[in-house]
């Protein structure tokens, strides 16, 4: 009920509205007639106003208690984006009806707090995105990681991408895994462990390098060189190698620290070796 209130009284902040303190005599449908007519004189809001009120609407009769509805969420989702988005921006989803063609792909992790369409406000069509565990790209292997293999040759091959950006992130919980697997190699998971143990690599570096820091930190400069450990890995793929060759792809890595909210950002420091004399 509370959360709902304040959900009202942002969304009406620009009108003279009901304070708390006014509301809470009134009963729930006085309280919810008195948001709808509010919402009304902003004809502007159109659906996404609609939506809105079927979902204070629901939050108010039930006083909070009512149990989270999945489908609920999705429609109102799926409405507040077509009326906001979709309906707004009729020539970006023409043009997007024939086909993509995006400049990035991006290697991101599966965590909700990491989504790059949020983070980097990429638009429709102009990401083509992989998520997965602590963002790893594995090394070129057509049977275990086909997966992964059949995005990148997409991306490179057919859809041309420029830029491949591999995106770690603060506070990764793929990353604490890999870094907290004891040196025996015991393993407790099905798949997570084995999964993050592609970027052992990037473990052994900082377990060297930083040893002198809290577990927290090793943490925090594993995220980046895990990174670093995908960045090389995409060099396994020959379609990778021979984009960077011809100059027509790049590879970069970055870093979003969403506790400080900042983001860092890398480029692979390839370069091509003289060819050796015999
Ligand atoms: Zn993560």
């Amino acid at each position: 009920m509370a959360g709902a209130l304040k959900r009202c009284m942002m969304l009406c902040c620009t009108s003279k509205i009901a304070t708390k303190e006014d509301m809470a005599g009134e009963s729930y449908e006085e309280a919810i007639a008195r948001l709808t007519k509010l919402l009304s004189e902003k004809a502007e809001l159109g659906g996404v106003a609609a939506a809105k009120i079927k979902q204070l609407t629901e939050e108010l009769e039930t006083d909070g208690s009512k149990p989270f509805n999945p489908d609920e969420r999705i429609r109102t989702g799926f409405v507040h984006f077509k009326a906001e988005k979709f309906e707004k921006n009729p020539d970006l989803y023409g043009e997007l009806a024939k086909g993509q063609s995006p400049k990035f792909m991006v290697f991101a992790c599966s965590d909700s707090r990491v989504c790059p369409s949020h983070i980097l406000d990429f638009q429709p069509g102009e990401a083509f995105v992989v998520r997965n565990i602590a963002n790893m790209v594995p090394p070129f292997d057509k049977t275990k990681y086909s997966g992964a293999g059949a995005a990148i040759e997409y991306a490179v091959l057919h859809l041309k991408v420029e830029n491949i950006v591999v995106i770690g992130h603060s506070c990764c919980g793929g990353i604490k895994g890999l870094m907290s697997i004891p040196d025996d190699g015991t393993t407790a998971s099905e798949f997570i462990e084995n999964w993050v143990q592609i970027c052992n690599p990037a473990k052994s570096k900082v377990k060297v390098e930083a040893s002198s820091l809290s577990f927290s930190e090793q943490c925090t400069n594993c995220e980046k060189e895990a990174v670093n450990v995908s960045l090389g890995n995409l060099l396994t793929y020959p379609f990778v190698r021979d984009g960077l060759v011809k100059k027509t792809l790049s590879l970069k890595g970055a870093h979003y620290d969403f506790v400080n909210g900042t983001f860092e950002l890398w480029d692979l420091n390839f370069k091509l070796l003289p060819p050796v004399s015999v």
